[in-house]
């Protein structure tokens, strides 16, 4: 019964936020047909990024709240917050604790992005947000239910137990930054110009999502291009320069048991190959010895 209850307040607390993302998509797209990056889009890329969409925001959810359970005795038992920030009662200081949230957020997103796309254990989680031909507003929730818990082990822990920064504090400029992600997502032809380098656009995010090797591992950052350019992950585009996107070997995975499940699968194969390569080391070495 615990379950069903549990269950069914997942359902009426994400419900709202399901309707808001349509809502959203359906005004997204519709400013995309007046200058998109990239015509003729599939549009059954798009409905299936509908109904992954819903299921989307609520697995994650459901996974977000177990592994928060788990994730909270662990930030607890590091202790912190170790730096203390000082900020004054106004406007200045509202200003300047959204500009250091955003920071480290995206220091620590940067570096967890990063590390998806090189870790082949992560990337299998990651690629299915990376499998996307079409990119589009829709692809803001183009993601494996298991993101978000990955978010609280390698950002929502070392940040809480560094600083005391938490989104809750920022009430409407949190969910601008939450926004933020539908825009760069978006299938538009809009050049920043010098801009690009400061903030992330649609056209910074592009290149992150092309299928074309020079494009390969840039432009990590959510917000922020600063991380790339100080860890030399930044890739510059031309005016013109909006790529084709998808992955290198063009997988597709608009199925949905395809896309809950097929980390799990990596992960076994991964899991066995390890295994299998240990299992060899040590006949060698007895074979030696
Ligand atoms: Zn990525
Ligand atoms: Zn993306």
């Amino acid at each position: 019964m615990e379950v069903l209850h549990f269950l069914n307040q997942q359902w009426v607390d994400n419900w709202p936020g399901i309707k808001f993302m349509f809502v959203a998509y359906g005004i997204g797209l519709a400013i995309e047909t007046l200058r998109p990056a990239e015509t003729n889009q599939s549009s059954a890329n798009i409905r299936f990024n509908f109904i992954h969409g819903f299921f989307f925001v609520l697995f994650n959810s459901i996974a977000l709240s177990v592994v928060s359970g788990v994730g909270e005795p662990i930030r607890e038992f590091l202790g912190g917050p170790y730096i203390q920030l000082q900020f004054y009662d106004s406007l200045l200081g509202e200003i300047g604790y959204t500009f250091c949230f955003i920071l480290v957020f995206d220091f620590f997103y940067y570096w967890l992005h990063r590390l998806q796309h090189k870790s082949p254990w992560l990337w299998a989680q990651h690629k299915m947000h990376h499998s996307e031909k079409s990119l589009n507003i829709t692809t803001h929730s183009r993601f494996h239910w298991l993101e978000s818990s990955f978010w609280v082990f390698f950002i929502s822990i070392p940040m809480g137990v560094l600083f005391e920064l938490t989104p809750g504090k920022l009430g409407l400029i949190w969910s601008v930054y939450m926004l933020w992600g539908f825009f760069i997502h978006m299938n538009l032809k809009l050049s920043f110009g010098w801009f690009t380098g400061v903030i992330a656009g649609p056209q910074y995010h592009r290149i992150h999502h092309s299928d074309l090797i020079q494009h390969k591992d840039k432009n990590f950052s959510a917000t922020l291009p600063l991380y790339d350019r100080l860890f030399g992950s930044y890739y510059g585009p031309e005016k013109n320069e909006y790529p084709t996107t998808g992955l290198f070997d063009g997988e597709d995975m608009n199925n949905l048991l395809v896309a809950w499940f097929s980390p799990f699968k990596d992960w076994y194969q991964q899991l066995r190959s390890l295994v299998k390569n240990e299992d060899t080391k040590v006949e060698e070495k007895t074979g030696d010895g």
